[in-house]
């Protein structure tokens, strides 16, 4: 491994693709097994900045058989509350497997099994998909994306979605010991312990439309029209994270990635094609730290909650704030209550999440953990006001 980094610049995905992959021999791939692992895990069409566009797989996809791999297959485990037969539909994945003739694993389906992580510092152990065994070699596809809770998601965050069914909301509902994160959350922390078990062997970041802002599925569209090709995912992440106008240094789980000697996040030290290629560097606005940022008239009463609740909330907001105007309070203000430790809030607030149960007859209590942002209109409405 020569922790090299190439970046492409150009229009079309599939030839920018090909042409960041043209710098790298797989040589050794040949006659081995490859799972290409995108992401495909939401209802985002192609363009839209959410998920891969297939083009870019598509030219992977090539770009192995030329290299004479053995068995290539795609795989995703979508995200909870997502149809994954509609997710691959929409995402363009499943026309691509079937026109391309590459297997399309949902991997939620089947067995999973565990695997051990003894140097783990908040996980000791992770639930995969069992057909994981089945693969010699995994390449991460990310998205160039903004994300709420870890800042950026690039190919290590990526592989987040090798997590077999609800073991990916376990990960946001970790106690953890903040000394071991060294300024991170714990999901930081976690993203590190998987990726010392699950490292992608290769990262082909679609920067081709990338999303700013309210990542990963809420934000806006970023335009990058870039291609960031990797043989160590942590330097292919460093070099991503550096054209979307962050250090990589403040990214946690790239730190404590490289801390753990997974690769170098210095620039200096990776080897990056061309080498002017700050040249496209294009500042992405980062995720907001404050949901009343965004959302002037919520008042979070957030005490003791965990990322997954958090997440649910963003998507709430984002898609469905206007169907909450009912349950506006005597201030005017929408009162959404989440986490084990709530007390004190005013009657009438919105409380999602099993963690707030307690307080359900101070307001109106949706039940799950998390429930998804649909469930939690459809409860509401249910109730009235
Ligand atoms: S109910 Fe929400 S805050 Fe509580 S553990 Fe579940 S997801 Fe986390």
């Amino acid at each position: 491994m020569d922790n090299k980094v190439v970046v492409v610049k150009g229009k079309d995905p599939y030839r920018a693709a090909k042409k960041a992959l043209r710098h790298f021999s797989l040589k050794e791939w040949r006659g081995r097994r490859i799972l290409i692992k995108p992401n495909g895990a939401r209802l985002a069409s192609p363009g839209e900045g959410v998920t891969t566009h297939p083009l870019v797989v598509e030219a992977l996809a090539d770009y192995l058989a030329d290299q004479g791999v053995g068995e290539m297959a795609i795989g995703e485990s979508c995200i909870f509350g997502v149809n994954s037969k509609e997710a691959f539909r929409v995402t363009g994945l499943k026309e691509l497997s079937k026109r391309k003739r590459i297997e399309l694993i949902d991997l939620d389906q089947g067995d999973p099994m565990e695997m051990t992580i003894p140097e783990g510092k908040i996980l000791k152990k992770i639930k995969v998909p069992a057909i994981l065994k089945r693969f010699d070699f995994i390449i991460s596809v990310p998205v160039m994306k903004t994300h709420m809770h870890t800042r950026v998601t690039l190919s290590l965050k990526n592989m987040k979605g090798l997590l077999w069914r609800r073991e990916k909301a376990r990960l946001h509902q970790l106690r953890w010991n903040q000394k071991d994160s060294r300024g991170g959350k714990a999901l930081d922390l976690a993203i590190s312990d998987m990726a010392l078990v699950l490292f992608p062997h290769f990262a082909l970041i679609d920067g081709t439309m990338g999303m700013e802002g309210m990542g990963p599925s809420c934000g806006v569209k970023k335009e990058m029209g870039l291609i960031v090709a990797g043989d160590n995912p942590l330097c292919a992440d460093a070099v991503g994270a550096r054209l979307m106008g962050f250090l990589p240094e403040e990214i946690s789980h790239l730190r404590l990635s490289a801390e753990r000697g997974l690769g170098k996040i210095q620039l200096e030290k990776i080897l990056i094609e061309p080498k002017d290629y700050l040249k496209w560097e294009k500042s992405f606005d980062p995720p907001p730290t404050e949901l009343s940022l965004p959302f002037p008239d919520l008042v979070l009463h957030d005490q003791g909650s965990c990322s997954a609740c958090l997440s649910t909330l963003f998507v709430l907001l984002h898609r469905y704030k206007s169907e909450l105007a009912p349950h506006r309070l005597r201030d005017d203000k929408i009162h959404i209550g989440i986490g084990k430790h709530l007390d004190n809030i005013p009657g009438g607030t919105i409380l999602i999440g099993n963690c707030a149960n307690k307080m359900k007859k101070r307001g109106i209590f949706v039940r799950g953990c998390p429930p998804v942002a649909s469930e939690v209109l459809r409860s509401l409405q249910s109730k009235g006001t």
